[in-house]
């Protein structure tokens, strides 16, 4: 009989190598995870016969056997579900076909128990067989197709495929037990794995004990469509991990029936924590579509919009044709209701937590808000929904903060709820830009995810307060009273206002088209300078990230802000005022590098900016 060799995919190999050595205290997830294959490729077959029905071969009656061998110290998982090919089983058990699976290898640590919960979410599914097993046999005939297959490995760098007579429909998996492993052999043992992790298996899990005899251990009925109160926390625990290949506790459970125009059962969960590809562009909606109990995709992506991406579960609809193909379910109507039902729950459910003082939102938001925020931007019907849900960090403390909050805390006088957007939050607070807000007390909003940017502008308010960035032009900050600060030293003094016209008028001749314009500024008090954009114009955060991907070349230029009552600023003006514009070329672009650095920007010319820098220096040593 002619065999192949092949060798695992090197992503595989390593993946093996950390799952046969850093999940051992958690062995017993193998069968789970080998039962839920199973169930999957029940699933599979079931709805592909909607369309195909001689598939199903005279045999529709699907299942899961367990067969325990003491003798031959093998454990069998059987079903008769869709099987798979040659080809099916280079591709599904030689490589991983997901993308980010480099990037995702490079994250792991070493750390037994951080890797368990990382490798939960990655899926590594079928490969924990070779936690128990030294040797792995996979027997298995593709539904509607006549040749059956033998897929073999020690799960040490290769595995062989030979052809297989005595294959039916479906698979087998054959595992040859390590040593020390026959617990797994135990009917008693089975039984308790079966019904802790796979109770919620829609199909008979049987134990076939050695007589022949068949005994069901799992409850056999959809979890969706039991009634809340016959489900424990620890079933819908189980049955997110089995949907959601995770390994965490799922921070939201949601589990109801819509009943009325559109019928339809939910059960969905919040993870939390988030998956390794939140924000990979390839990465598909992960809530499962059922009609009538039947699997139809866990790739629909009209059932969410992309801003719930993080949802995981199943939604079961009792309106959709059972023979709906994928492609019927673009644009399909009773989708789009279904969807719209499940965005207003979903929303309304988060609204309670929000407003419950034990309900841990701060814990959703820190994992999953980057993506909501995004549902500002792409679905304007939902933004006075989606607002109040939104949390912040603020210079005010370190925790977080909502509109609502917010707007509270304005001070006398202040017309807007100010922002500023960057990377990183501990840099944003040093931020000049900042020092006039912290001056008078004005809260301002530290902004650092990418989508910042794009929402705020299409926002434009929040209770008839708009947003406003306080590196922009135009901010008045004059009606806003300065705090007084007992025993502070008062401020210094403003260089006179024609000195100021001197200069500024001095600082636009050298700067020529550097900036777009010099204006005394009232938002300084420590820092000399500042680089602020024109109202309505693109930030510089923004234009950093949109340079970041190239898509975009030289930003435009900015206003110079000047502090007019800074120590240099005032010297300066003195200077101009006396002695007219000329000699201060150096010092101009010394101060617009000073408002680059400041601002996070490289420097477009940092030799030229090091020679007037060291020329600087040596005439204040002379
Ligand atoms: P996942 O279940 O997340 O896709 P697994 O590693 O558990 O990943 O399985 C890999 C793939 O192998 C599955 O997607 C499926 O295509 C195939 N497979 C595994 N077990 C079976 C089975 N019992 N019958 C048919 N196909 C299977
Ligand atoms: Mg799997």
């Amino acid at each position: 009989m002619a065999q192949e060799t092949l060798n695992f995919q090197a992503e595989v190999s390593k993946l093996l190598e950390i799952v046969v050595h850093s999940l051992y205290s958690n062995k017993e997830i193998f069968l789970r995870e080998l039962v839920s294959n199973a169930s999957d490729a029940c699933d599979k077959l079931r709805y592909a016969a909607l369309t195909q029905p001689e598939l199903v071969e005279g045999d529709s009656d699907y299942k899961i056997r367990l067969i325990p061998d003491k003798q031959a110290r093998t454990l069998t998982i059987a079903d008769n579900g869709i099987g798979m090919n040659k080809a099916d089983l280079v591709e599904n058990l030689g490589t991983i076909a997901r993308s980010g699976t480099a990037n995702f290898l490079s994250q792991l640590s070493g750390d037994a128990k951080k890797d368990v919960t990382l490798i939960g979410q990655f899926g590594v599914g079928f490969y924990s067989a070779f936690m128990v097993a030294d040797k792995v046999e996979v027997i298995t005939r593709k539904a509607g197709e006549s040749e059956g297959w033998r897929w073999t490995s020690d799960g040490r760098g290769a595995f062989t495929i030979a052809e297989d007579e005595s294959a039916g429909r479906g698979a087998r998996i054959v595992l040859h037990l390590r040593d020390g492993e026959d617990e797994f052999l135990e009917s008693q043992r089975l039984r308790h794995i079966v019904k802790t992790y796979s109770d919620h298996i829609a199909l008979p899990v049987l134990l076939v004990e050695e007589e022949g005899k068949e005994e069901r251990l799992n409850a056999a009925s959809a979890l969706w469509t039991r009634s809340k109160s016959e489900v424990t926390p620890e079933q819908y625990r189980e049955f997110y991990h089995h949907v959601a290949h995770a390994f965490d506790e799922p921070w939201l459970t949601l589990h109801y029936k819509a009943e009325g125009a559109i019928e339809y059962t939910g059960l969905l969960f919040i993870p939390s924590h988030k998956p390794f590809d939140l924000f990979h562009p390839d990465r598909k909606q992960h809530v499962k579509l059922y009609v009538k109990r039947v699997f139809i995709t866990d790739d629909c992506a009209d059932l969410l919009p992309p801003y719930l991406r993080f949802l995981r579960g199943v939604v079961d609809s009792q309106d959709l044709p059972l023979n709906i193909s994928r492609e019927m379910l673009q644009h399909n109507p009773v989708l789009a209701k279904i969807r719209t039902g499940l965005v207003k729950r979903v929303l309304s459910e988060l609204k309670k937590r929000a407003e419950d003082e034990n309900g841990n939102y701060d814990a959703f938001w820190n994992e999953f808000g980057a993506v909501l925020k995004e549902g500002l931007y792409e679905e304007r019907e939902r933004r006075d929904e989606i607002l109040p849900l939104c949390r912040f960090r603020s210079t005010k403390g370190d925790g977080l903060v909502s509109l609502k909050q917010y707007v509270e805390r304005m001070k006398p006088g202040q017309e807007a709820i100010y922002t500023i957007t960057g990377d990183d939050p501990v840099a944003l607070r040093k931020s000049p830009q900042l020092e006039g807000f912290l001056a008078r007390d004005v809260e301002v909003l530290l902004l650092t995810d990418p989508i910042d940017e794009f929402w705020v502008s299409a926002v434009g308010s929040f209770e008839d307060k708009p947003f406003r960035s306080v590196a922009q032009a135009g901010t008045d900050l004059g009606a806003i009273a300065k705090e007084e600060k007992e025993g502070e030293t008062p401020e210094p003094e403003a260089a006179p206002a024609k000195d100021m016209d001197t200069l500024i008028a001095a600082l636009k001749l050298a700067l020529g088209e550097q900036v777009k314009d010099v204006r005394p500024s009232e938002r300084l008090t420590e820092s000399a300078v500042c680089l602020v954009s024109d109202q309505g114009e693109m930030s510089l955060h923004l234009e950093r990230l949109l340079r970041q991907h190239q898509q975009l070349g030289q930003g435009a230029p900015r206003i110079l802000e000047i502090n007019p009552r800074h120590a240099l600023i005032r010297r300066l003006a003195e200077k101009a005022g006396s002695e007219g514009a000329g000699g201060i070329e150096d010092a101009a672009h010394l101060l617009l590098d000073q408002a680059r650095i400041l601002e996070g920007e490289t420097l477009p010319d940092p030799a030229a900016f090091a020679r007037r820098m060291a020329a600087a220096l040596e005439k204040g040593l002379a």
